[in-house]
């Protein structure tokens, strides 16, 4: 069986491919100047011609012509109507909860990005939200924690970090049932390997800040919507609480998107590669990727995505804390450091780094041991790669490992 082809060839009739929407939709060259590459409309203000009458444009909190490219640029990439962007992935998350008023109730995956519990549970609980993070691997358990009061369901997939997929057409069903919005944080997957929008998906969330800025040299984040309500009271919000990109940023962004499609392409093959090869190690006890057979949604990843991402999280088989620290700071292509999605490769150990926020107990509710190791597989030759990973290997146990 293979999985789903990559969106890159034309998918409607009348619809461009994925690279070409990516390289061309919401940024045509400017109309006043020819310039080929988005401008970067560094103002804060714009001139009326009478009190009140403009070109759309008023003020740069409200609306910008560089970020209006990206919004466009992104929704037309997540096959969406209307997006909307932001200064990171948080600024985005806290709009979609500024829908919400005392009382209400969330329900959020249980693996999920460390800064998505500790917004619900750490600033949105003193405005009396409550949240239940639920494993939503399986869709039965969003359906159990619905109450009266749920108004949210907040869902990642992959997950961060232990790669978990989770069905969203599965929790659409339940969710349109209830009359509950759903949010798929996309991050991981980025549109060029899943379009949650098209499988019942009200609101995507990215931080740009990953793949789609795709070089680790700027923070972003977004919204992508089809519905037209929703996405004023989003716009609403938005600009009345002001967490917006800078032009500057967005062009990186739009810089980033132009090329998500070969990046990618690129990321998957490479993960790929890796996770074979540590499958295959001797010291390695257990490896999580979306693409391996192994994994317990490999089906499911296959039928939802297009490809399976560049993340991949293992356990070595001596699996303390002690040797995992060693092994992580032991790589020399692979940078010790947060983030994930750009070019070149990053090693973490996420209780360390990404998820020091969710409590110890909460972690280990979710299988998420201390010694787990975390890779965002950047886009380098895979040899050099897995030499690294070698080499770190062989450092951390000294003698053993080294031939693997
Ligand atoms: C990084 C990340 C976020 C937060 O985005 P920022 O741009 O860092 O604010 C949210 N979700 C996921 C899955 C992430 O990896």
């Amino acid at each position: 069986m293979k999985a789903a082809q990559p969106p890159s060839r034309r998918d409607a009739k009348t619809r461009p491919g994925f690279s070409t929407t990516a390289i061309h939709a919401g940024q045509p060259p400017d109309g006043s100047t020819g310039a080929v590459a988005p401008p970067i409309f560094a103002t804060s203000t714009y001139a009326q011609t009478a009190p009140g009458v403009h070109k759309g444009f008023e003020y740069s909190r409200t609306q910008n012509p560089t970020r209006l490219m990206l919004d466009r640029n992104l929704a037309a990439l997540e096959g969406g109507a209307f997006g909307l962007t932001f200064a990171s992935g948080m600024a985005a998350m806290n709009t979609v909860l500024n829908l919400l008023s005392a009382g209400d109730h969330v329900i959020c995956g249980n693996d999920v990005y460390g800064g998505t519990y500790r917004i619900l549970e750490k600033v949105f609980r003193q405005y009396k939200l409550s949240a239940t993070f639920v494993d939503t691997t399986d869709p039965r358990n969003v359906e159990k924690a619905i109450k009266p009061a749920t108004k949210l369901v907040w869902i990642e997939t992959p997950t961060n970090p232990l790669l978990r997929i989770t069905d969203i057409q599965a929790v659409s069903r339940i969710t349109r049932k209830k009359r509950v919005l759903l949010a798929v944080d996309n991050t991981f997957a980025t549109p060029y390997l899943q379009r949650p929008l098209a499988i019942g998906a009200d609101i995507v969330a990215q931080s740009t800040t990953k793949y789609l800025g795709g070089h680790s040299d700027v923070m972003g984040g977004a919204l992508i919507v089809n519905d037209a309500d929703l996405y004023k009271r989003l716009a609403f919000y938005q600009n009345a609480v002001g967490a917006v990109p800078s032009p500057f940023d967005c062009f990186l962004i739009l810089r980033g998107t132009k090329t998500l499609a070969v990046r990618m392409r690129k990321h998957c093959e490479n993960a790929m590669a890796l996770a074979e090869w540590l499958a295959r190690h001797p010291l390695v006890a257990k490896v999580l990727y979306p693409g391996l057979p192994s994994h317990p949604q490999h089906a499911l990843a296959r039928k939802q995505m297009c490809g399976f991402g560049g993340m991949i999280a293992f356990e070595l088989k001596r699996g303390s804390v002690k040797n995992a620290e060693k092994f992580a700071s032991s790589t020399r292509l692979f940078t010790l450091g947060e983030s994930l999605g750009g070019v070149e490769s990053l090693i973490v150990l996420p209780c360390q780094a990404t998820h020091v926020s969710v409590p110890p107990a909460e972690r280990k509710r979710t299988g998420l041991v201390d010694h787990l190791i975390r890779l965002s597989v950047g886009i380098e030759d895979a040899d050099d790669l897995i030499a690294d990973l070698a080499g770190a290997f062989s450092r951390t146990f000294a003698s053993r490992a080294a031939r693997s």
